[in-house]
C-alpha cells in the first residue's frame, strides 16, 4: 500500500533529508587513502547523531553499521570494517540514511579515492549520476512511476553499461523501505500515478559488465557476478503540490 504523506510529514522528511545530505557531504570530504571504511562510518554516525537524528540502517534487519560502504565490484550493502583501508583509485559507494522524529531520508553517492583508476571507471560514475537525474526528471505529477526506471535504463544502457535488476528504489518516509518498489528498468507508462504526497528514493545501480549480482557469505555485501565495477547514486524526492523536491540535495555538487 502506498502511503501519501501530509505536508507536515514532508516537512519532517525534509529535515531528515538535510541531515542525510550533510552526512554524505562530510563523508565525501573525509574520503582519503589510508583511512578505513569503519572510520567513515564513525564520521557519519557522529554527524547524524549530532544533528539529533538516528542512523536508519544501524540494526535494520541486523545491519551492523550507520552507512554502507561498497568498493569497486561491490554494488550495495557493503559493511564498514576497520580492516579495509582505502587505497588510491578505489571506487567507493557510500549509502546513508537518517531518521528524524520518525521520518527517514536515504541517499547514496559514488566517489573515487584520489583519482579515477581508468576512463571506464570515470565514465561509469558520471553515467550513473546522469541516470539518476534522468529518472528524477520523470517524477512529474500525472506521470507514471515506471517512466523513472525506463529513463534510467535508457541512459545507462545507452552508454554501454547495464542496470542492476535485483535491487530497486522504493517509497520512503515513515519507514526506510515502503511501497512502491521502483525498478531501474522496464517499459514506461506503467505503475502508480505520480501525485503530491508521494515520497520516493530513486537509486540506480549501474554495472560495467553484466547486470547480474550475487551476495557474499556475510549475507549483506552485493557484488557484480562478473567482478566488474559498479556505481550507485540515490536521492530522496518528495512530490509536493509544486512538483518534485530533492530533499537530500547537497549544497556542493
Ligand atoms: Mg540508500
Ligand atoms: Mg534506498
Amino acid at each position: 500500500m502506498i502511503i501519501l504523506k501530509s505536508p507536515e510529514e514532508i516537512d519532517r522528511i525534509r529535515r531528515a533529508g538535510r541531515i542525510t545530505a550533510a552526512a554524505v557531504e562530510e563523508l565525501m570530504e573525509a574520503v582519503k587513502p589510508g583511512m578505513s571504511t569503519a572510520d567513515l562510518d564513525d564520521v557519519a554516525e557522529k554527524r547524524i547523531r549530532g544533528a539529533g537524528a538516528i542512523p536508519s540502517f544501524k540494526g535494520y534487519r541486523g545491519f551492523p553499521a550507520t552507512i554502507c560502504t561498497s568498493l569497486n565490484n561491490e554494488v550495495v550493502h557493503g559493511i564498514p570494517s576497520q580492516k579495509r583501508l582505502l587505497v588510491e583509485g578505489d571506487l567507493l559507494s557510500l549509502d546513508v540514511g537518517a531518521v528524524w522524529e520518525g521520518y527517514h531520508g536515504d541517499s547514496a553517492v559514488t566517489v573515487f579515492v584520489g583519482s579515477p583508476p581508468s576512463d571506464v571507471a570515470e565514465k561509469l560514475v558520471r553515467v550513473t549520476e546522469d541516470s539518476l537525474e534522468a529518472g528524477i526528471a520523470q517524477l512529474k505529477i500525472g506521470g507514471r512511476l515506471s517512466d523513472v526506471g525506463h529513463a534510467v535504463q535508457q541512459v545507462a544502457e545507452g552508454a554501454g553499461f547495464s542496470v542492476v535488476r535485483d535491487y530497486a528504489g522504493h517509497g520512503v518516509g515513515r519507514a526506510l523501505h515502503e511501497d512502491p518498489q521502483i525498478s531501474n528498468y522496464g517499459e514506461p507508462g506503467r505503475g502508480p500515478v505520480i501525485k503530491p504526497g508521494l515520497v520516493v528514493a530513486i537509486e540506480p545501480m549501474v554495472n560495467v559488465g553484466t547486470w547480474r549480482t550475487r551476495v557474499l557469505a556475510d549475507r549483506w555485501t552485493v557484488v557484480t557476478a562478473d567482478g566488474e565495477l559498479s556505481a550507485h547514486f540515490e536521492h530522496t524526492i518528495a512530490i509536493t503540490d509544486d512538483g518534485p523536491e530533492i530533499v537530500t540535495a547537497r549544497s556542493s555538487n
